[in-house]
């Protein structure tokens, strides 16, 4: 990072405030101010350039307060500060306030829905995704969380189902998705239910490696998924590591082979539960992780010239503010106001050929159709 000449630095000595439990644990931040002119990315696509692949970065519960706390609470780069180009995205659903499916329907599918609903309409019928439209395409495609990979937001971009809490039907449409690469939990559902039905049968004869040990290479399998726990990944905080970096990593690796490009949704999953169980250590761990994540995309995006990546939230959780502490300025304590999801307007974040068309506010769905329009053949 270059050195500014405004540099300020702001040390906040966050107290111990761990009697109440919307109140954080020990934080001691240090910030340092950016002079205005400082230029952290190079972003010189034509207006009209176009992405051969797409990089489609879900953090859930993930609303502007999230991403301030990353600044306070983050050691080293954020890297949500390298995006060129900002938009907002309005995330209702049907209701006024949207749950993770319709959002993830939106975004996958470009459909404003019911809350609950996977990849269907507002009547309950199928939608084309994002993944399907680039398999007809020839493309490949990835699918990454650290939820089980039958949870809303992944569910989304592979079934279609009227209620989320159906994970066995879920799973059952991911061994004929066509997805070349998915990593993330959730095994339970495809090998011990209650139609005793053994998906991971079902994957293999589809032509997938399947392991659920750990993440490994397998550089010579056709499509390969990784279902390493039983119902959701660990938490960062009880030890999952850089699962979630390691993984996009290892699929940009296995996607990039094919030549028609590719589209791969990456989803930091458990930002939202820390938000629900208003539990702000837990929120900004994997906050960190995805913003970790983010600068491994950036760095393969920023090399490789012909990649869209585009960073949004379904929703902001938990009513989150940062509020001073009482009348003292100097510290910082973040404060949650609700156990569910906020209507806020969410930020969308673009870097790559085609990032221009992201800025400006629109609705969620919009955000498929702005994809989808990139990927589309030049006519
Ligand atoms: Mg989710
Ligand atoms: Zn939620």
């Amino acid at each position: 990072m270059k050195t500014s000449p405004l540099k300020i630095y702001l040390i906040f000595a966050i107290a111990l405030l761990s009697a109440c439990k919307n109140e954080s644990s020990t934080l001691t931040v240090d910030r340092e101010l950016q002079d205005d002119s400082q230029v952290t990315s190079k972003h010189d696509f034509g207006a009209d350039a176009r992405p051969k692949n797409v990089i489609f970065v879900i953090g859930d519960g993930t609303g502007i307060n999230q991403i301030s706390a990353l600044e306070f609470y983050k050691e080293g780069n954020v890297f949500y500060d390298e995006f060129p180009i900002v938009g907002l995205s309005k995330v209702s659903s049907t209701s006024l306030i949207t749950d993770s499916a319709a959002a993830g329907t939106a975004m996958a599918c470009g459909e404003k829905t019911f809350n609950k609903a996977i990849g269907v309409d507002a009547q309950g019928h199928d939608l084309p995704n994002l993944i399907e439209y680039m398999e007809e395409q020839g493309g490949a495609s990835g699918l990454i969380a650290t939820s089980s990979l039958t949870h809303a937001t992944p569910a989304c971009f592979y079934a279609h189902h009227s209620d989320r809490n159906d994970h066995e039907i879920i799973a059952s449409f991911l061994p004929k998705s066509g997805v070349d690469f998915f990593a993330g939990a959730g095994l339970k559902y495809f090998n011990n239910r209650e139609d005793k039905v053994n998906l991971i049968d079902s994957l293999a004869s589809n032509g997938y490696t399947i392991e659920t040990s750990g993440l490994k290479a397998y550089p010579d399998a056709e499509k390969v998924g990784f279902l390493l726990a039983e119902k959701d990944m660990p938490k960062i905080l009880e030890g999952r590591g850089p699962f979630l970096q390691k993984a996009t990593q290892m699929a940009i690796e296995h996607l990039s082979k094919n030549d028609n490009g590719f589209f791969l949704m990456v989803e930091g999953s458990q930002i939202d539960w820390g938000g629900h169980d208003n539990a702000f250590d837990y929120m900004i761990s994997e906050l960190i992780d995805l913003d970790n994540t983010l600068g491994a995309i950036l760095a393969y995006a920023q090399q490789d010239k012909n990649t869209l990546v585009v960073v949004t939230g379904d929703h902001a959780t938990g009513g989150l503010a940062l509020t001073a502490d009482k009348d003292d300025y100097n510290k910082i304590k973040p404060i949650f106001s609700s156990p569910g999801h906020n209507a806020d307007w969410i930020p969308v974040f673009a870097f790559g050929p085609g990032a221009e068309s992201f800025s400006g506010v629109y609705e969620n769905n919009m955000l498929f159709h702005k994809i989808k329009a990139l990927l589309s053949p030049e006519n």
